[in-house]
């Protein structure tokens, strides 16, 4: 479970979050849309500590991520991140990748770590490519890769921030087809896309975010097609 509470960050003289509050239970998937620069990226970046709130509180399960005692380690355990770009190692190939974390960080022995990763690029889709080198893949098997190498550390949670947009459209749907099947696992998650088959193939929730809050939030049916408020309206006419 995730829960944000008043969260505030400011980056100098810009808010990005002005007093955001949120709440994802376990085994929800929360979807966030929202214009640019409306704090998409900085809420979920503030929830694996990549970015520290000025105010405010998130917890994951009983876990405080902010504030100074928070155990950025355990946190990064706990929380998947897939970006919109991949941002996979380089100079690893495709199983190390994804081994790489389970044995640098929970110190599991190299053929445990390695079981397990074959196992993950089974589930999405790519055990062939388990020698490959990440340049040699496309962008949408990349991002797969990048999905399984997060898993590949057990997270509670999954955040994903836009994992389709810097794809071709041919690519998109593989991509968005292992994050629904995580989703009907019953992994909780939260979803930074516009994507709008997949947030009513898979969305618990839609929030719509504008200038740093949180400005309406329902289910999927309700957001998109009867939105009460008037800047939900605006901001759908633009992306339906
Ligand atoms: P997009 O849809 O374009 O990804 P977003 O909703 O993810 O936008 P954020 O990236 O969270 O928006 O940015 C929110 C605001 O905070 C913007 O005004 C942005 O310029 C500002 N901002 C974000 N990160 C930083 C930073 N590291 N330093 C300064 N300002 C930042
Ligand atoms: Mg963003």
């Amino acid at each position: 479970r995730i829960r944000i509470e008043e969260a505030v960050k400011n980056f100098g003289h810009v808010q990005a979050l002005k007093g955001a509050s949120l709440e994802v239970q376990p085994g929800e998937v929360v979807l966030i849309i929202g214009p640019s620069g409306s704090g998409k990226s900085t809420l979920l970046r503030s929830v694996n500590r990549l970015e520290r709130l000025t105010s405010g509180h998130i917890w994951i399960d009983d876990d405080r991520v902010s504030g100074p005692k928070a155990d950025i380690r355990r946190i990064r355990e706990e929380v998947g991140m897939v970006f919109q770009s991949f941002n996979l190692f380089p100079h690893l190939r495709v199983l190390d990748n994804i081994s790489l974390g389970p044995r640098n960080v929970k110190k599991t022995a190299k053929s445990a770590a390695e079981e397990k990763s074959r196992a993950l690029l089974k589930k999405v889709g790519l055990s062939e490519k388990e020698q490959a080198w990440p340049e040699q893949l496309s962008g949408g098997q990349q991002q797969r890769v990048a999905i399984a190498r997060a898993l590949a550390m057990e997270p509670k949670v999954m955040l994903f921030d836009e994992p389709t947009s810097a794809l071709d459209p041919e690519m998109i749907k593989e991509v968005l087809d292992v994050m629904l099947a995580l989703a009907q696992e019953g992994m909780t998650m939260l979803v930074v896309s516009h994507e709008m088959g997949f947030a009513r193939a898979a969305a618990d929730k839609v929030v719509f975010m504008d200038e740093g809050q949180i400005v309406e939030l329902g289910p999927p049916d309700q957001l998109f097609n009867s939105p009460r408020e008037e800047r939900t309206q605006r901001f759908l006419k633009h992306i339906l």
